[in-house]
């Protein structure tokens, strides 16, 4: 069958082994051949594919839950947002969840997902208990940070690669209400965004949709977002206390045509977007699918960029250089006039210093999705080469065209828990960068 992930780019024609038994994936791993595990497939680029997939979506019962505790033990299918129907009304929250709730278990720990609360709670390996894994000769290992723990600790980001993620075990943060406090804040440019997001440290959560085409005093202006989880004393009576309830969605019924996003009509979404908040500062509540899940609202909505699909270029900047490198790159975006419709700029804390394969480092991290065209691979070859110089990395969960090795924490040559079984599109092309 045709398959891809988020960004529709690339298709490849693969075969698909589904399995709700360990016992269905033991049979598909004692045929010859290598195999790579799929969850949702809303990873953007190549990480989940391969000529033979192993998909995950059917292995999805809820194992355990100790509602007084807060811990939840899962198998790896069981999506986010079914997660969050069956705790949040008993006053839990997940600790870390990424701008989807479309995603696996096993996809969040695979790719180490991190939320809008990296610099205050971390990644997601902070707040699993446990893992149950299957090696590539059918073999079922526990692991956790007491138990087996170097593979336990480079299974997250390892994007696959050190088997199938068979069940996770997750500590859960409590809540009083499903309502987020939030502060919206408007910044004239990326550097006022910077100093906010400073200002921001002692808030849980913090993001910022950032204006790409902006040139001159206004580049990379800015909407801050900051939030908590409301208390009970704090919300207006008719919000409701733990309410999991969502509006209707739209939907995107077909791909648009390729002209629909181009320079004009991203820099009219951007000038309507900036100007819709009129205050400097405004304060509200809202209903967490509001503030955290905003574009699930629009199902569908990566068929927006048409047929021939999309990346998401995200990097990292530690951040000693984490304004020199954000100036050129919204530079270089504004010269070409190659705006993201959606940019999106998050502040890290500290790198887990046990996760070694994991994405994150203590700085700045930026989104930008692209529409595929022809000049889409020579701009991130350009966008590489000043990530490189300011001494970041690539986010594997999005990419598709990295095409250089020491942008990525990718430790296949160095771990002995990378099993050979297991490879991806994605895990082939950086492997042939590293020769
Ligand atoms: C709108 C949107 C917003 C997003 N926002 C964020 C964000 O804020 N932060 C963030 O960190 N990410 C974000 N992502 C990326 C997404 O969270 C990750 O790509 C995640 O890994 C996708 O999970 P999935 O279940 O769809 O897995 P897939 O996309 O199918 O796979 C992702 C990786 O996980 C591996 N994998 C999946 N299941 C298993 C398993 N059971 N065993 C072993 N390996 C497995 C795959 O091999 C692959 O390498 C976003 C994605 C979208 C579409």
């Amino acid at each position: 069958m045709i398959i891809s992930n988020w960004g529709n780019y690339p298709k490849i024609d693969a075969s698909v082994y589904s399995g709700s038994f360990a016992e269905e994936f033991q049979i598909t791993l004692s045929k010859s051949g290598k195999f790579i595990c799929r969850g949702n497939g809303r990873s953007y680029g190549d990480a989940s594919l391969h000529t033979d997939i192993i998909a995950m979506t059917s292995y999805s019962r809820f194992i355990d839950f100790d509602s007084e505790k807060g811990i939840l033990n899962c198998q790896s299918g069981v999506l986010l947002s079914e997660i969050l129907e069956v705790i949040i009304p008993k006053g839990f929250f997940l600790p870390v969840t990424p701008g989807t709730k479309f995603i696996t278990l096993g996809g969040a720990v695979a790719a180490n997902v991190h939320g809008k609360n990296h610099h205050s709670e971390g990644s997601f390996s902070s707040h699993v208990l446990g893992l149950k894994l299957m090696g590539g000769d059918g073999s079922v290992v526990h692991c956790s940070p007491n138990e087996n723990s170097s593979l336990f600790w480079e299974t997250f980001g390892a994007m696959g690669l050190t088997g199938i993620i068979l069940e996770v075990s997750i500590q859960l943060k409590k809540i009083q209400t499903s309502q987020i406090k939030v502060e919206s804040l408007k910044a004239k440019n990326f550097i006022q965004a910077m100093e906010l997001f400073e200002e921001s440290q002692t808030w849980t959560y913090s993001v910022a949709w950032i204006d790409c085409l902006s040139k001159g005093k206004q580049l990379g202006r800015s909407i801050l977002m900051r939030g908590e989880h409301a208390k009970l004393d704090e919300i207006p009576s008719e919000k409701g206390t733990l309410k999991t309830t969502q509006k209707r969605n739209l939907n995107v019924p077909f791909n648009f045509p390729g002209f629909t996003l181009n320079k004009y009509t991203i820099k009219g979404f951007n000038a309507v977007y900036y100007g819709r908040q009129r205050k400097k500062e405004s304060s509200f509540f809202q209903a967490y699918n509001d503030f955290f899940y905003p574009l699930d609202f629009i199902y569908n909505w990566n068929r927006m960029y048409g047929s021939r699909g999309f990346t998401q270029y995200q990097c990292a900047i530690p951040l000693e250089y984490s304004e020199s490198g954000l100036k050129e790159i919204l530079e270089l975006l504004s010269r070409k006039g190659k705006g993201s419709f959606l940019a999106v700029l998050k502040r890290f804390g500290k790198k887990d210093p046990l996760a070694v394969n994991s994405f994150p480092m203590e700085g700045y991290t930026l989104a930008l999705d692209f529409k595929i065209d022809n000049e889409t691979v020579a701009l991130t070859k350009q966008l590489d080469e000043i990530v490189k110089k300011y001494h970041g990395r690539l986010y594997l969960a999005k990419d598709s065209f990295c095409s250089d090795y020491s942008l990525v924490n990718y430790t296949r040559t160095s771990s002995k828990y990378f099993d050979e079984k297991f490879s991806s599109m994605q895990s082939i092309r950086i492997q042939k960068l590293n020769k």
